[in-house]
C-alpha cells in the first residue's frame, strides 16, 4: 500500500480563542483529512492564556523558578488539545490528543527557552495507522530527566516545524489571524500586498524584526531542514504565503517588504575615550547582565573621544540604564543619553545582494518626507534606520511606495 501523505497544521492562540473557533478549526482539520491526508495538528493555548498564566505567577512571586513556570505555562496547551479532540469527535472524526511528553518531544533542559533535541514518531504513526487525527500540544516537551520544558514564547511554531520534519510532511501549514505575510503591515499601509512567496532568510529577518507572524527560531529550523511552510488564515480558504528556499527569481525583486519596530530604545554613551578596551568594557557589562544589544554605531574620533550608540529592547532599557551608569564609572564617558522615542524601519530583500542603490532609494524616500535618520545598519539582505517614533507610520508608507511594493511583481 502506498504511504499516505502527511500534513502538519498549526493553529495559533487567536484561532482557538473560544469554543466556536475551536469547532471551526475542527472542520478545517477534517477537510484536510477528507482530502486523503494523515493530519498532525499542533495547537497553541486558547487566546491569551499564556499571558494570563504568567500574570498569575507574577501575583505570587516576582521571581518564580523557571521549572515551575514551565509546569504552569505548559497547562495552557493541554487544555486546547483536549478541546480540539472533543470538537473532532463531535463531527464524527477519530482524533486523539497528546502532550509533548506523551509523543516524546525531547528537549534540552533550558527551562522557558528549551530547544528540541529529538521527537519520536512512533506514537503518532501508530495513531495514523488507526486512521486517527493526532493533536499535539505546542510549545512544550520534556528534558532527558522528564522535566517539563517550554520552547520560548510563540514556540508552538517550532513544535509544528519540527514535527513536519520528523514526519516528512508535505507541508507545514501555519494558521493564524492574518492571510499571510504582507509587504508591510496592512493596518498602516492600505495597499500592502500579500506575498505569494518569501525566502527563509527574508522571513527570518522579518521575524527577528518583530513581525508577529511566526517565531524566528521556527524559521531557522524550517530553513535548516528545508521544510516548506504555508502561512494562511484560519478564517478563510484563500491561499496564503509560502515560505521556502530562495530561488533565482526572487532576486528580481529588490525589496520584499518593509517593517517597523517600535520596541527598541537608543542609548548613546558620549565622549568615550578613544583607546583600546573601552567598547569591550561597556559591552561586556551589558552581556553579563544578559542584555541583548541590536545596532551598534561608533564613529571615528577627531578629538580622541568618540560617541558610541546602540539599541536595546525597550523592556531592557531600565536595566540598561543601571548597567551603563555603573560601567561608566570605569569608562569615564562624559554623558549618557537614553532615548525611548525611536523606531527602527527596515527593508528586507534577497535582491539586495545583487543590486545596488537600495540604501540610496530608502534614504531618498525618507528625505522626501523630511524624516531624519538617527542610525543606519545594514546586512546582506536588510537595511535598517533608526528614526523618531512619531515618524514611523509615514516612514513605512513612503518607503513602501518608493520600492513599488503595492504593485504585483
Ligand atoms: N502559548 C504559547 C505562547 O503564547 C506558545 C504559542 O502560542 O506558540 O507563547
Ligand atoms: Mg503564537
Amino acid at each position: 500500500m502506498a504511504k499516505k501523505r502527511i500534513i502538519v497544521q498549526k493553529y495559533g492562540g487567536t484561532s482557538v480563542a473560544d469554543p466556536g473557533k475551536i469547532k471551526h478549526v475542527a472542520k478545517r482539520v477534517k477537510e484536510c483529512k477528507d482530502r486523503g491526508y494523515d493530519v498532525a495538528v499542533v495547537v497553541s493555548a486558547l487566546g491569551k492564556t499564556t499571558d494570563a498564566l504568567l500574570n498569575l505567577a507574577a501575583e505570587i512571586s516576582s521571581d518564580p523558578v523557571e521549572r515551575e513556570l514551565d509546569m504552569l505555562m505548559s497547562t495552557g496547551e493541554q487544555v486546547s488539545v483536549a478541546l480540539l479532540a472533543m470538537a473532532l469527535h463531535e463531527i464524527g472524526e477519530e482524533a486523539i490528543s497528546f502532550t509533548g511528553a506523551q509523543v516524546g518531544i525531547i528537549t534540552d533542559s533550558s527551562h522557558t527557552k528549551a530547544r528540541i533535541l529529538d521527537i519520536s514518531t512512533k506514537r503518532i504513526k501508530e495513531q495514523f495507522a488507526k486512521g486517527r487525527i493526532v493533536i499535539v500540544a505546542g510549545f512544550q516537551g520534556t528534558d532527558p530527566d522528564q522535566e517539563i520544558t517550554t520552547l520560548g514564547r510563540g514556540g508552538s511554531d517550532v513544535t509544528a516545524v519540527a514535527l513536519a520534519k520528523v514526519l516528512s510532511a508535505e507541508v507545514c501549514e501555519i494558521y493564524t489571524d492574518v492571510k499571510g505575510v504582507y509587504t508591510a503591515d496592512p493596518r498602516t499601509v492600505k495597499n500592502a500586498r500579500k506575498l505569494e512567496n518569501i525566502s527563509y532568510d527574508e522571513m527570518l529577518e522579518f521575524a527577528s524584526l518583530g513581525a508577529q507572524v511566526m517565531q524566528a527560531r521556527s524559521i531557522e529550523v524550517a530553513s535548516k531542514f528545508n521544510i516548506p511552510i504555508h502561512v494562511r488564515a484560519s478564517f478563510c480558504d484563500e491561499q496564503g504565503t509560502m515560505i521556502c528556499k530562495e530561488v533565482k527569481k526572487m532576486e528580481d525583486v529588490l525589496v520584499r517588504g518593509v517593517t517597523v519596530n517600535k520596541d527598541e530604545a537608543k542609548v548613546t554613551v558620549c565622549d568615550v575615550p578613544d583607546k583600546p578596551g573601552e567598547a569591550s568594557r561597556l559591552f561586556a557589562c551589558l552581556a553579563k547582565a544578559n542584555i541583548n544589544v541590536d545596532m551598534i554605531i561608533q564613529n571615528v574620533s577627531r578629538t580622541r573621544r568618540t560617541d558610541i550608540s546602540f539599541t536595546v529592547h525597550a523592556s531592557d532599557l531600565k536595566r540598561t540604564q543601571e548597567v551603563v551608569k555603573e560601567a561608566n564609572k570605569k569608562i569615564g564617558a562624559i554623558d549618557v543619553k537614553f532615548d525611548k522615542d525611536v523606531a527602527k524601519l527596515s527593508v528586507v530583500g534577497v535582491g539586495m545582494r545583487s543590486h545596488s542603490g537600495v540604501a540610496a532609494k530608502m534614504f531618498g524616500a525618507l528625505a522626501s518626507e523630511k524624516i531624519n535618520i538617527d542610525m543606519i545598519s545594514t546586512s546582506e539582505i536588510k537595511i535598517s534606520c533608526v528614526i523618531r517614533k512619531k515618524d514611523a507610520e509615514a516612514a513605512v508608507r513612503v518607503t513602501h511606495k518608493a520600492f513599488g511594493l503595492n504593485k504585483k511583481k
